[in-house]
């Protein structure tokens, strides 16, 4: 099992190629959106606790975004000028920045748990399974 702490670098490049970054392994997502709750080969946990957790990876998402709708801008209107035809641009933008979210979906939660071990490396309760943390706790009703 690695827990040893991987470097930024590693990690980014596990996220990039969808493996898990704790420790590379695969498969982490059963198909585009959906995400196994832990690492096939490790164990790791990929939602780490609090509520909300995938936050972070919607904020990874919506900087690609941004990101990718700042450089159409300005490409589209560096190639176009003086006269861009704006109905094509309002057209494009709009395929472009669906075909952004729904195709980095999956870079994103992989980027954001990299991130996120990098600030806090991962502790032996990232890796039990949902059904033990279950157990440890007591019904609440
Ligand atoms: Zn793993």
């Amino acid at each position: 099992m690695a827990r040893t702490a991987a470097g930024p670098i590693r990690l980014v490049m596990r996220a990039l190629r969808l493996r898990c970054p704790q420790c590379g392994g695969r498969p982490v997502f059963v198909s585009w959106t959906a995400m196994l709750p832990n690492c096939p080969v490790c164990g790791f946990r990929f939602e780490r606790g609090e509520r909300g957790y995938w936050l972070g990876a919607y904020f990874f998402n919506l900087m690609a975004m941004e990101t990718v709708f700042a450089v159409w801008i300005g490409g589209f209107l560096i190639a176009t000028w003086p006269s861009p035809p704006w109905t094509l641009f309002e057209t494009a933008t709009v395929v472009l920045m669906l075909a952004v979210s729904v195709g980095f979906f999956p870079f994103s939660k992989t980027l954001f748990l990299a991130f996120d071990l990098w600030i806090r490396p991962a502790s032996p309760e990232d890796f039990t399974a949902p059904a033990e943390a279950a157990r440890l706790r007591p019904p609440s009703h």
